[in-house]
C-alpha cells in the first residue's frame, strides 16, 4: 500500500518543537497586547473574490498560487492565502468602524500558497500580523514598525535584521512613476525576462521586485519613486523617518521596495534577516488606505504587517536563541499493581496543585520506568510500591542529584506545596 504522507510543502509540527511555537506566539500576543492590539480569528477559506479583488488580479499570488476550488453552490472558495484581506472584510462586515474610530488587531495562523517549496518557503505556512485602521497619521505607522521591532528584539533577533523601508506614494505619484519608469525601461526590455516583460505591461513597479542581478544593474539608475511624491507623501515619510529616529530604530531607505500586492499606498517596509539567504523576507507590510473602500466599506485609512513564523523560528534557531522546554516536574512510579489506585488518586491531587505529573499506564519494571523519567528530563520521581502502601508512605526521588527519602504520604502536600520546582 502506497505510504501516506503530508503533501509537498507541507510540515507536521511534532511535539519536540512545539515549544518554539508556543514561545513565539507568546511572544506575539503579550507585545501587541502592551500595544493595545485586540486578537481577531478568522476562517481559513473565504470566497475567492475577496482575495482576487484585494491582492489584485494580476499578482503572483492570484494568477497561479491560490488554493481554489468550487463548492457544491457553485461559489468560488480559496483557503486564505494571505490575512489582510479576511481582517478587512470582517472590519466591514461587522461595522467594527463604528464601535471606535480606531480600531487595532492582531492575527495568526495558517496561509496556503501553491509555491515551489525551499527552505523557508512552504506551501503551508503560519503568519502573525497587525493591522491598525482608522488613522492615517505617521505616529500609526511608527507604532506598527515599532510592534514588528519589539517582537523582533525580543526573539533575539534585532541584531540579524535591517528594517528596509520606502513610500509608494498616493495612486497620483505612482501613475506619474508607473510612467516614468516605464519609459526608463523601455529601451533595455529585451535584455529582461519573460516575467518582467509581462510585468512591464501589468504592472511595471513589480519589475523593482526582480532577483534578477542583470535586471537589478539596469534598474540602479532608474528614476526613484520618491522624485514623484508629492507634498503630502513627502510629509508623512519624512515624519515618519523621524519618529523611527526617535526610538532609535534603525532603518535604510530602499526605493525599490515595492511589495508585491497591489493594495499598498505610500509607507512600506520590511525586515529583513542576514541569516536567512535567499527566502530572507521575515516581516513585510505597509499601508493600505483604499483597501477598505475597495472590499465595500467606508473609506478609511489602513496599515499592518505580516510575518512568517517558520522563518522567525529557523532566524532564532540559527542566532542560538535558547527556548526552554518545559518538562513534567513529577513522574510517578508504580512498583506494584496494588499501588496503581493510590498512585492515580495521589497524581490526582499533585495536578490539583498545579503540577504536571507523568504516570506509567504500561505497567512497565521499576527499571524501565526511571529510564523514562530521566529521559523527560523530569526533576522527581515518586515511587510507591506494596511496603510503602502498607505503611502510608512514599518514596520522594530527586532526580537532578540523586538522593532520595521515604516519607508518609500525609507529608506529600506540604512537601510539594512548600516546593517551587
Ligand atoms: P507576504 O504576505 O507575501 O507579504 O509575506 C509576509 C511574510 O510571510 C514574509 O516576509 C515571509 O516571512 C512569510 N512568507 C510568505 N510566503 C511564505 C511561504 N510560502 N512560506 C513561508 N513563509 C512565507
Amino acid at each position: 500500500m502506497k505510504k501516506l504522507r503530508t503533501i509537498k510543502g507541507t510540515h507536521d509540527i511534532l511535539p519536540n518543537e512545539i515549544h518554539k511555537w508556543k514561545e513565539l506566539e507568546s511572544i506575539v500576543s503579550q507585545t501587541c497586547e502592551q500595544f493595545g492590539y485586540q486578537e481577531i480569528r478568522n476562517p481559513i477559506f473565504e470566497e475567492t473574490g475577496l482575495f482576487s479583488r484585494s491582492v489584485g488580479e494580476e499578482t503572483d499570488i492570484v494568477t497561479k498560487e491560490m488554493y481554489s476550488w468550487e463548492d457544491v453552490d457553485g461559489t468560488s472558495l480559496t483557503l486564505r492565502p494571505e490575512l489582510t484581506a479576511s481582517v478587512v472584510r470582517s472590519y466591514i462586515q461587522h461595522n467594527l468602524g463604528t464601535i471606535s474610530p480606531i480600531q487595532r488587531f492582531y492575527y495568526s495562523g495558517p496561509l496556503f500558497r501553491r509555491e515551489r517549496p525551499q527552505k523557508g518557503r512552504q506551501r503551508q505556512f503560519h503568519q502573525f500580523g497587525v493591522e491598525a485602521f482608522g488613522s492615517n497619521n505617521p505616529e500609526q505607522d511608527v507604532e506598527i514598525i515599532a510592534i514588528a521591532w519589539k517582537i523582533l528584539s525580543l526573539c533575539g533577533l534585532a541584531n540579524d535584521t535591517t528594517l528596509n523601508l520606502n513610500s509608494i506614494g498616493s495612486k497620483e505619484c505612482r501613475n506619474n512613476y508607473r510612467k516614468a519608469l516605464k519609459n526608463y525601461i523601455y529601451p533595455y526590455i529585451k535584455d529582461f525576462s519573460k516575467t518582467s516583460q509581462h510585468r512591464f505591461e501589468t504592472n511595471p513597479l513589480r519589475i523593482l521586485d526582480t532577483k534578477s542581478e542583470k535586471e537589478q544593474e539596469i534598474l540602479n539608475d532608474a528614476p526613484k519613486i520618491s522624485d514623484y511624491h508629492n507634498e503630502t507623501d513627502s510629509t508623512h515619510f519624512e515624519s515618519l523617518k523621524e519618529f523611527l529616529k526617535d526610538i532609535d530604530l534603525p532603518f535604510s531607505i530602499n526605493h525599490k521596495l515595492v511589495r508585491g500586492l497591489d493594495y499598498y499606498t505610500g509607507t512600506v517596509f520590511e525586515f529583513n534577516s542576514v541569516n536567512l539567504g535567499a527566502q530572507d523576507a521575515l516581516l513585510g507590510g505597509g499601508r493600505y488606505n483604499r483597501l477598505v473602500e475597495t472590499l465595500g466599506g467606508k473609506p478609511t485609512p489602513g496599515i499592518g504587517f505580516a510575518a512568517g513564523m517558520e522563518r522567525f523560528l529557523i532566524a532564532m534557531e540559527q542566532s542560538n536563541f535558547n527556548i526552554k522546554k518545559s518538562n513534567p516536574d513529577i513522574y510517578f512510579i508504580c512498583a506494584d499493581k496494588k499501588a496503581i489506585s493510590r498512585s492515580i488518586e495521589i497524581s490526582s491531587r499533585l495536578r490539583s496543585l498545579n503540577f504536571k505529573v507523568v504516570s506509567d499506564t504500561l505497567r512497565r519494571s521499576m527499571k524501565s520506568q526511571l529510564r523514562e523519567a530521566n529521559k523527560l528530563k523530569v526533576k522527581y520521581a515518586l515511587i510507591i510500591g506494596e511496603d510503602e502502601i502498607r505503611n502510608s508512605t512514599i518514596i520522594l526521588k530527586n532526580l537532578t542529584k540523586g538522593t532520595q527519602k521515604t516519607i508518609p504520604q500525609s507529608e506529600l502536600k506540604n512537601f510539594f506545596e512548600d516546593l517551587t520546582i
